[in-house]
């Protein structure tokens, strides 16, 4: 049996890169999927059709992590939807490199509403719904254990903020059995860091491997971390990086 059999999960961001690559991989291991999206509709339509078309069940329900009320009625609607909540994979985030110096406020605030409290509040909500047994994963970052690199400021301490909450929460909702985990890309190619250009030059070269990751090697530990084989991993921050931190 498929081991996401029955279950229902919501990836946020899950329309492009690394959410779309979970939402695809844990649809091919049996689960309902409802992804969020912020803007583009085409994209976040391609990948329920991508889903359906192998076989499962998938929704898109637009929503800015950054408004609250937004993100509430999305984990209610996939709820309403499939009946049931067992795992949230927190994916939607963004980076706005820069010098901190250079940085406005508008840009620090928008990295802190969607990296942070939009976090905070899918979380609380789909807690309300989640029974024992469940999972939360959050997407966080190598950078928000260790920075590489100048130009990450808020995005780092905000990747850093996910870090505790993961950690923090696990003591609060291991009694109900379920786990929370903080996933920890390195440089992976997606719109958000693309594996060409200046930028990523440093990024490979800081890496063991000397190369970007795929979003499908994240999906992999996502899929790991959601899955029946994880029940003893909690509270843990699990780095995919390609051994930039090593
Ligand atoms: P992309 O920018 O490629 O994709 C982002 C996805 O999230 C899209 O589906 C997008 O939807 C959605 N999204 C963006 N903003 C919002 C928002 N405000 N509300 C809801 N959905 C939103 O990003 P990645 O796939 O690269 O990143 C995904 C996660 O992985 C992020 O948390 C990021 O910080 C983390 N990460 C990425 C790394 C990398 O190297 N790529 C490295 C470390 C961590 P739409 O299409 O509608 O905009």
């Amino acid at each position: 049996m498929s081991k996401l059999a029955k279950k229902v999960v919501l990836v946020t961001g899950g329309s492009r890169g690394i959410g779309a690559a979970i939402a695809k991989r844990l649809a091919a291991d049996g689960a309902s999927v409802a992804i969020t999206y912020a803007k583009d509709t085409n994209s976040a339509a391609a990948v329920v059709k991508a889903i359906e078309l192998a076989g499962g069940k998938a929704i898109a329900i637009q929503a800015d992590a950054a408004n609250i009320e937004a993100v509430k009625g999305a984990v209610e609607k996939a709820v309403a939807t499939f009946g049931r909540l067992d795992v949230l994979v927190n994916n939607a985030g963004t980076a706005i490199p820069k010098p901190f110096e250079e940085a406005t406020q508008e840009e620090m605030d928008r990295v802190i509403d969607i990296n942070i409290r939009g976090v905070f509040a899918t979380t609380q909500t789909a807690l309300k719904h989640m029974k024992d047994g469940g999972r939360i994963i959050m997407v966080g970052s190598a950078v928000g254990e260790r920075a590489v690199a100048p130009g990450l400021v808020p995005y780092a301490a905000t990747k850093g903020a996910v870090k505790m909450f993961t950690q923090a929460l696990s003591r609060e909702v291991g009694g109900r059995g379920i786990t929370v985990n903080n996933v920890q890309p390195g440089p992976i190619d997606t719109d958000l860091n693309p594996a060409s250009g200046d930028w990523a030059v440093p990024q490979k070269a800081a890496t063991a491997l000397n190369r970007y990751g795929h979003v499908e090697e994240i999906a992999a530990m996502v899929a790991f971390v959601a899955g029946p084989e994880s029940s003893y991993i909690t509270g843990a921050n699990l780095t995919v990086d390609g051994g930039m931190n090593a």
